[in-house]
């Protein structure tokens, strides 16, 4: 999707600070940080929320996971405790329309989700 920023930062062509990448996904600092550690993990397959993952998807999702729960301890907050989000849709506070996940820690996150 070349209109769509994520895909871009997956090729290249938008430059992030790359945290991890493979050739299924990539793990990047978020611009506006919202915590000391604040990752965004991606597909790099153009999946546009959680409402299009199936189980076709089920490798590429557990992929990920482990992904994630590897940085949290390479970023230290393995033991301190961290939050994985992922916003869908409008009312899910989702801005870019591209699946990620965000790993907050390194601080007490509020505990209100909602
Ligand atoms: P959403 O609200 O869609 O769940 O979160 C999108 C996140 O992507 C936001 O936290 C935002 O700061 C981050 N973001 C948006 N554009 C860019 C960008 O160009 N580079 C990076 N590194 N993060 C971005
Ligand atoms: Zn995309």
């Amino acid at each position: 999707m070349s209109d769509c920023i994520f895909c871009q930062i997956a090729l290249g062509k938008i430059p992030s600070e790359i945290a991890y990448e493979d050739d299924q996904i990539i793990a990047f600092k978020d611009i506006q940080p919202l915590a000391p550690v604040h990752l965004v993990i991606i597909p790099k397959i153009h999946l546009r929320s959680l409402n299009d993952v199936t189980s076709d998807n089920k490798g590429l999702i557990g992929h990920l996971f482990s992904i994630i729960r590897r940085l949290a301890e390479e970023f230290g907050v393995a033991e301190s405790g961290y939050r994985v989000v992922t916003n869908t849709g409008t009312d899910g506070g989702q801005v870019i329309g591209h699946l990620h996940f965000h790993l907050l820690g390194g601080k007490a996150l509020n505990a209100n989700i909602g």
